[in-house]
């Protein structure tokens, strides 16, 4: 199955891909108005799934997709996940996961403009696969992840370099205001099946800067369940995006970063293609 966030005019909603059309399962009066993100926190889903039938289906063309988990209540994000990423960025080969967070209100949804920071003009892409939790818990052994994933979707990690890099820690670079993408669906984990060779590309107007495949993620997704769930508590909804490939803006010569008016998109075999504009940012005080 394939899930979507959506609004419709002022309503906000989410549902599941049927062809060309998506069934509001938010619409439900057992939805009660819960996002999806809740709706997974309450257990409350396969209710809803049950009773689908009764739920109105929106032709895609009239709904704005948002991202698919519009409230996570941790974005994990895992840093130096390639080999050719590690190698570009001039760092050694990490023995644990290097892990930074995001804010929710850093993200947009698909077709939504990124906004380039002012303050800098070092705005960067990242593609990254995108583990959406399904069953939260602690001390989650490897061996058992996979029954924690709800299912996968694409993350733009959208990243100001300068700011990254003012100190040891990446917090400033990764949170700009709506500097980073989310989406477009989610797929669950029975659909998508095992993560091995599927690819992962970036295009900016086109052209290809990043291209990889999910089996050369240096820390697989059972590893990064396994050792994310020992330092905080996995629950549902919560996001933990993979890490990106090597071709980041960074690692050109001469560097490439995002302007405004471009296109980005990144496309996971098996999940589609986020796509997004860039937009520049009107003023410092914008929100
Ligand atoms: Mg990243």
């Amino acid at each position: 199955m394939r899930y979507v966030s959506t609004r419709q005019g002022s309503t906000l909603s989410w549902g599941v891909i049927e062809g060309q059309q998506v069934r509001l399962l938010g619409e439900l009066p057992a939805a009660r108005g819960r996002t999806l993100g809740q709706t997974l926190r309450d257990h409350a889903l396969d209710e809803l799934l049950a009773d689908a039938a009764h739920a109105p289906l929106v032709a895609r063309q009239d709904l704005t997709l948002l991202p698919p988990i519009t409230d996570a209540n941790k974005i994990i994000c895992v840093g130096l996940n390639y080999a050719d990423h590690v190698a570009e960025m001039n760092r050694p080969t990490p023995e644990k996961p290097v892990i930074f967070t995001r804010f929710a209100d850093t993200l947009v949804g698909p077709d939504e403009a990124l906004i380039a920071p002012a303050l800098s003009e070092q705005f960067d892409y990242e593609g990254e696969f995108t583990i959406v939790i399904g069953t939260g818990g602690r001390y989650i052994p490897a061996a058992h992840a996979l029954d924690h994933v709800f299912g996968y979707t694409i993350m733009n990690d959208g990243s100001v370099r300068d700011f990254q890099r003012h100190t040891h820690q990446f917090t400033p670079g990764k949170n700009f205001p709506r500097s980073g993408s989310l989406g477009p669906e989610i797929v669950s984990v029975d659909e998508f099946g095992e993560v091995g060779t599927q690819e992962i590309t970036t295009r900016i107007n086109g052209e290809t800067v990043q291209r990889s495949s999910l089996d050369q993620l240096v820390f697989n997704v059972p590893e990064l369940i396994a050792y994310c769930s020992q330092w905080t508590a996995l629950a549902p909804g919560d996001l933990i995006a993979t890490g990106t490939p090597g071709g980041v803006g960074d690692g050109h010569d001469p560097k490439r970063w995002l302007r405004d008016g471009e296109c980005l998109e990144v496309e996971v075999a098996g999940i589609g293609t986020l796509r997004n504009p860039v937009a520049a940012e009107d003023s410092k005080s914008s929100a």
